[in-house]
């Protein structure tokens, strides 16, 4: 008989070194091998023992995921409030929380926690978030299937009488609880609560307790993965698979996201469209934020000023001379603006309409899309965003909004550390910095935990330990480097 037909297996190049497994089929997320190509190489090697580490993970998820009889057993488990004595196949559930680039920031932390402490993550995907990603396990699913019992996503919140810090002051479990004594899951609920992790657990005991449950529901607004650097038990190991901590999102965010590919037919069809053939990208994100807006011309000016004093476009000439020959004529620089609205993009554009660059150079502005309004629900709303995350985080250079998730995805993808457009002081309407550079290109956790766990003292983490700092736009907020 002839050989089994065997298709090759990608480069390792095209595996980004081994971060992606080499077990899908090529033609199944085309964004997976194609995404890449599209940016520079990654400047941050990968440990060996974080793909060691992927691989197992990718194995225990086929074992135990959906569509197994193990996964059955648990759920029936569930479905019967007992929480098993040693379960094989442990879970933790991912629940939506906020815009898109919050979710990408709580999957990732979700997954990094999963790594850490031998669960299997699934996602409770809602409606408009449907079709967005790829699975990224191979033989398996992410996706929580329908019929789950537990998780009414109504009573996720800090009050739920099942939330691990609930149960733990109300008596209903204790440190010491025996597995099989436990009830049949635990909720975690790690929002920022007036600027603090809500449920501070990120301590040994609690994550010893929280370890012998074998269903978790998480939700969480926060990119919590900082946090998990600073529970003691899981720093050896998280040294071990991250020596350059400054990449923990990059690499988890680049082997967990993949545009699907009606999501990637946006990306690709722009990509090649504008910006494929230009000499240098710049991406700008302007985000307003509802609930603290900023006027338009206050913003504009801020941008326009951060453009000039760091130089990331050449400076205006006269429109009646001539430029002067450089090297750099007829060099062509892509901006790329994502933001809600048109603005920003109008006047920009006109000003390299109307008049020369000094160098010679052409500035071509760009935006994909105006939505005008934030739109959580709308399944075609969070296409144009992933999109344009993408989008951006092919751009050489990034300038972006303060405390925007969506920005720090795309940095985070990219690798590139940007230039943040600060937040203006509470009592200014003007920020008197126009922008600074980041040191990191890690997200921020905006709400620090405290630190010290049962202890409950306030002590400053980043003067304790060496590899976290503030953030440059959230000041008390905490980012890896
Ligand atoms: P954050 O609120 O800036 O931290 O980012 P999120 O992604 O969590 O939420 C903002 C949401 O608003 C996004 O997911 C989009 O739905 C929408 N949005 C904000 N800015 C843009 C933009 O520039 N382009 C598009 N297409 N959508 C945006």
């Amino acid at each position: 008989t002839a050989p089994a037909a065997t298709t090759p297996s990608p480069s390792q190049d095209k595996l980004l070194g081994g971060l992606l497994s080499a077990a899908f089929d090529e033609s199944t997320c085309q964004s997976r091998y194609k995404s890449s190509l599209y940016r520079k190489p990654s400047p941050f090697p990968l440990s060996p023992y974080l793909v060691k580490k992927l691989r197992k993970y990718e194995a225990y998820h086929k074992k135990c995921g959906p569509g197994t009889q193990r996964y059955r057993t648990a759920v029936e488990q569930l479905q019967a409030g007992r929480n098993a004595d040693s379960a094989e196949c442990r879970y933790v559930v991912w629940f939506p929380c906020n815009g898109l680039g919050n979710r990408m920031l709580t999957i990732a932390s979700t997954f990094l926690y999963a790594l850490l402490s031998g669960r299997v993550m699934l996602l409770n995907v809602p409606p408009e978030q449907e079709g967005l990603f790829c699975d990224p396990f191979p033989a398996t699913s992410w996706v929580l299937p329908g019929g789950f019992p537990e998780g009414n996503p109504m009573k996720l919140n800090v009050g739920a009488p099942e939330s691990y810090v609930n149960m733990l002051n109300n008596g209903v479990i204790r440190h010491d609880t025996p597995a099989a004594s436990l009830p049949a899951h635990v909720y975690l609920h790690v929002e920022q609560t007036r600027l603090r992790l809500s449920d501070n657990i990120f301590c040994d005991d609690d994550q010893r307790l929280l370890r012998k449950f074998t269903w978790m529901i998480l939700k969480s607004d926060s990119y919590f993965a900082p946090a998990l650097f600073l529970t003691p038990m899981y720093e050896k190991e998280l040294a071990r698979m991250f020596p350059q901590r400054e990449a923990v999102f990059h690499h988890l965010g680049r082997y967990l996201f993949h545009p699907t590919d009606r999501v990637w037919g946006i990306v690709r069809r722009y990509y090649e469209a504008y910006l494929a053939r230009v000499d240098e990208k710049i991406g700008f994100q302007i985000r307003i934020f509802p609930e603290k807006p900023v006027k338009f011309e206050n913003m504009y000016d801020q941008l326009t000023r951060c453009i000039r004093e760091q130089r990331l476009l050449p400076e205006l000439g006269d429109p009646a001379s001539p430029a002067n020959a450089t090297g750099d004529d007829g060099k062509v620089k892509a901006v790329l603006i994502a933001s809600l609205y048109s603005g920003y993009y109008d006047k920009i554009r006109g000003l390299y309409y109307e008049s020369p660059t000094k160098t010679g150079e052409i500035v071509a502005v760009y935006q994909p899309s105006h939505e005008e309004k934030q739109e959580y629900a709308s399944n075609e709303h969070n296409q144009k965003a992933l999109a344009e995350i993408y989008l951006l985080s092919y751009c050489d250079k990034i300038a972006m909004s303060a405390w925007s998730t969506f920005g720090y995805v795309a940095y985070g993808f990219a690798g590139v550390k940007p230039w943040i457009l600060l937040r203006p002081d509470w009592n200014k309407e003007v920020s008197d910095v126009a922008c600074v550079r980041s040191t990191s290109v890690e997200p921020c956790l905006h709400s620090p935990p405290i630190l010290g766990c049962r202890a409950k003292k306030e002590v400053d983490v980043a003067r304790v330990k060496p590899y976290v700092r503030h953030c440059e736009d959230v000041g008390f907020g905490l980012k890896l480097f």
